[in-house]
């Protein structure tokens, strides 16, 4: 039973501060990925919980206790960094035996336990391999095994998919998660790539200039993107230009002329310039017919086949921003209907449309 929880962590370097008070509750077993733009503060909070930087403000709790005072090696923290950092003049399995070798394990536990991590990461055979004898993608096998090999109460990786070709990236990555449920490990991942942390997390935390934007589970991260720097940063987003309409019990944003129902517009008052955020699966596509609208105006440009769905490109009519492509994804082919130079209305989910003000998108898109 692990338990990992940051409370209200401060990190500063001179005047400038990476991290503005990181609250974060792990459960027993989790895999977590720390996702962010370079600088977000992601590897800091990282480090400060293996202990290699010390918090300016709030503590890291293992299992409920404070460790603050404890060495990184005194963590039980398995670590795996982006450049696989091995012994270059070490076999693989005397790299996975090191750590065993410092806790005074004796010759046949080491090669018992060793030859078990080696054979776990796909290994076997390639025990004698010195570093400069294996692939990238083999070294950082090696390194995760390593770092297991002490049976630690937690596994930290620092984007250690991030060095390794794109088909290596996502057979490792798959490998890891396997591996990681296996073993029931916690686990802190740290990655830049919102694919990777979508694909692998059972939550991610998604951070920009060292706060937390949002904690949840990929689903919701993506389908309920709690702030506009989330729904820019992870998945692709539909932006439309309009103003807030409606009643507090049934809100709207007027589009163009059409106004469009929305449930998340709190707080937000009657004619302010907003932006509304739709995913392209959550984004719809109706022919017009005579007299009939249902939606805002629009015309296809184009479609782009991409095997299990089709992404059909589209330009609004006579709204504030008429260059705006919006993207609509509609499941498998055989769209004919929707070609160049039709006219559709575009509608959209409202559940999952996020309102956001202008300054608050320009904000998060500058911050990445
Ligand atoms: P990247 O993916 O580029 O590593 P990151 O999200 O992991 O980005 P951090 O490495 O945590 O970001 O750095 C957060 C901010 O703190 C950055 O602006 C970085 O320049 C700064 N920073 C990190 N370490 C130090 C240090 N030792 N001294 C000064 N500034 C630092």
């Amino acid at each position: 039973m692990t338990t990992v929880e940051l409370r209200s962590v401060r990190k500063t370097f001179g005047d400038f501060v990476a991290l503005h008070g990181l609250d974060l509750n792990m459960t027993d077993g989790e895999f977590v990925s720390f996702l962010g733009p370079s600088g977000c503060g992601k590897t800091t909070a990282l480090r400060i919980v293996a202990g290699f930087e010390l918090p300016d403000g709030g503590s890291v709790l293992l299992d409920g206790a404070d460790i603050e005072n404890a060495p990184p090696n005194k963590r039980d923290m398995g670590m795996v960094f982006q450049d696989y950092s091995l012994f270059p003049n070490m076999t693989a399995i005397e790299n996975v035996a090191f750590g065993l070798r410092v806790r005074g394990q004796s010759a046949s536990q080491m090669k018992e336990t060793s030859g078990k991590m080696i054979e776990m990461v796909g290994l076997k055979g390639k025990e004698g391999n010195y570093p400069h004898q294996m692939s990238g993608g083999q070294q950082q096998r090696v390194a995760l095994a390593r770092a297991l090999a002490i049976q630690p109460k937690v596994l930290l990786l620092d984007e250690p998919l991030s060095a390794l070709d794109a088909k290596v990236r996502v057979s490792l990555r798959n490998e890891i998660r396997v591996i990681q449920q296996e073993l029931a490990i916690s686990t802190i991942f740290v990655t830049h790539d919102q694919e990777e942390a979508l694909t692998i997390s059972d939550r991610i935390a998604v951070l920009s200039q060292g706060q937390l934007e949002q904690f949840g589970t990929p689903e919701e991260i993506y389908r309920h993107p709690a702030t506009p720097f989330v729904a820019a940063f992870v998945g692709e987003s539909n932006i439309f230009h309009g103003t807030i309409a409606g009643t507090d019990d049934a809100p709207s944003v007027r589009i163009g002329s059409v106004e469009m129902p929305v449930q998340q517009a709190a707080g937000r008052t009657s004619g302010e310039r907003v932006r509304v955020l739709t995913r392209p699966e959550s984004t719809y596509l109706h022919v017009t017919s005579d007299g009939d609208r249902k939606g805002i105006p629009a015309t296809v440009v184009s479609q782009q086949f991409q095997g299990a769905r089709t992404r059909i490109l589209t330009h609004l009519d006579h709204v504030e921003d008429p260059g705006a492509v919006i993207l609509t994804d509609v499941t498998g082919g055989g769209h004919d209907h929707l070609s160049g130079g039709v006219q559709v209305d575009v509608t959209f989910d409202p559940a999952t449309a996020l309102v956001a003000s202008a300054e608050e998108l320009e904000s998060a898109t500058v911050a990445q």
